[in-house]
């Protein structure tokens, strides 16, 4: 799905020098290259404080624990995304309220979003699913209007632009309250092992943040808050610092590598390409099809045998998992999620695929799904 081998042969000198120096230098915890990566990173998202911590998962974590919610407050979020949006709700005892997607975009539905809300809503997660943003503008509208805290999960979608209609252009995660990503090796922004990180133009919020990341410290030995320990390793932060100033490159060499397979697909009727959300560009975090009438699996099967890796993202829903269930989430109260977590797939997307390479995928593809 992911070739980390040839896109780190390309940068291999630059890394291999940055890493070296790390460790010569020994300052493994909260080295430099932390502070210097935040600050780059702040400049590049155009967001007043990035703190960075130990992985995605923590930083929705900690970020929902800063806007000081109360057990059994509300968070409304996607019933179709990685778990760890809806794990964190409840590990803080915060009730999930899972809300059906958009067809088109796997975002968020704004008109369930609405209905979903109660007094009870404290704070809503929309997730920038595969690499475009939600509909922020509406999303953004709907939760000042009833006092709900916006938190983007930007996992997938670091480097994504969105334009509201004033003509205004931000980047995913810096729109809302607070902003969360991720750094796991395969997303966009990968590092060589786990990290994170969390946005926000919030003065206040960034403190707590900073706090709650050094187990609530607010000066040294002085803990206001209970926290977490949740640091990212300098050795990542070198590697992020290079790796960020090709964050634009890879995410043209990933659109390139979608147009491919989006004219290839063109065609056929029987497949759904991604739909483009009009006012956010996509850094296909994911390339996702859907196809409905077709066994994913037979055609996971069928590819694997010509060696082409193909993953269901994801293939089932997140209110019908043992973990997360509640007598409130009806399954027909979720019919995009459930007919998308038969009908999706995803192919090999990322930064060094080749015309070769794309044209033996999509003549796959088109082989079993004529
Ligand atoms: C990857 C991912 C996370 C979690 O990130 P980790 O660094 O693996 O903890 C959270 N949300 C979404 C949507 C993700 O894709």
């Amino acid at each position: 799905m992911v070739d980390l081998k040839g896109q780190y042969q390309k940068i291999k000198k630059e890394v291999d020098k940055a890493v070296i120096e790390v460790i010569e230098s020994t300052a493994f915890i909260n080295g430099p290259e932390v502070h210097s990566f935040q600050k780059e990173l702040e400049t590049y998202l155009g967001v007043k404080h990035v703190i960075p911590c130990a992985n995605g998962t923590d930083a929705l974590q900690i970020a929902l624990m800063a806007l000081g919610l109360k057990p059994g407050d509300e968070v409304i979020t996607s019933d179709f995304t990685f778990a760890a949006t809806v794990e964190v709700i409840g590990l803080l005892k915060l009730t999930p309220v899972l809300v059906d997607v958009d067809p088109n975009t796997f975002n968020m539905d704004i008109e369930k979003f609405k209905k979903a809300i109660t007094p009870k809503t404290k704070a809503v997660v929309p997730v920038h699913l595969f690499g475009q943003c939600s509909d922020m503008e509406e999303i953004l509208r709907i939760s000042k209007e009833n006092n709900i805290f916006v938190v983007e999960d930007t996992a997938q979608a670091i480097g994504s632009k969105y334009t509201f209609n004033n003509g205004n252009v931000k980047y995913a995660g810096t729109m809302g309250e607070i902003g969360t990503t991720s750094f796991f090796p395969s997303k966009n922004l990968g590092c060589y092992g786990d990290g994170g990180a969390i946005f926000t133009n919030d003065d206040n919020l960034a403190t707590i943040c900073r706090s709650i990341v050094n187990h609530g410290m607010a000066e040294r030995y002085y803990y206001t808050r209970l926290g977490v320990n949740s640091r990212l390793d300098t050795i990542q932060a070198a590697i992020l610092k290079i790796k960020l100033k090709h964050l634009d490159e890879y995410a043209a060499a990933r659109n390139k590598a979608a147009e491919y397979y989006d004219k290839a697909f063109a065609t056929n009727s029987k497949i759904q390409t991604p739909v483009r959300e009009k006012k956010s560009t996509h850094v296909f975090h994911q390339y996702t099809l859907v196809c409905d009438g077709v066994d994913q699996f037979a055609l996971q099967k069928f590819l694997s045998t010509k060696g082409i890796p193909c993953m269901i993202y994801y293939p089932v829903p997140l209110h019908t998992q043992d973990a997360y269930k509640t007598e409130s989430m009806k399954h027909e109260d979720f019919p995009v999620t459930n007919q998308l977590c038969k009908s999706v797939f995803s192919l090999p997307m990322h930064t060094e695929l080749t015309d070769e390479q794309l044209k033996y995928i999509t003549e796959s593809v088109l082989e079993f799904i004529k």
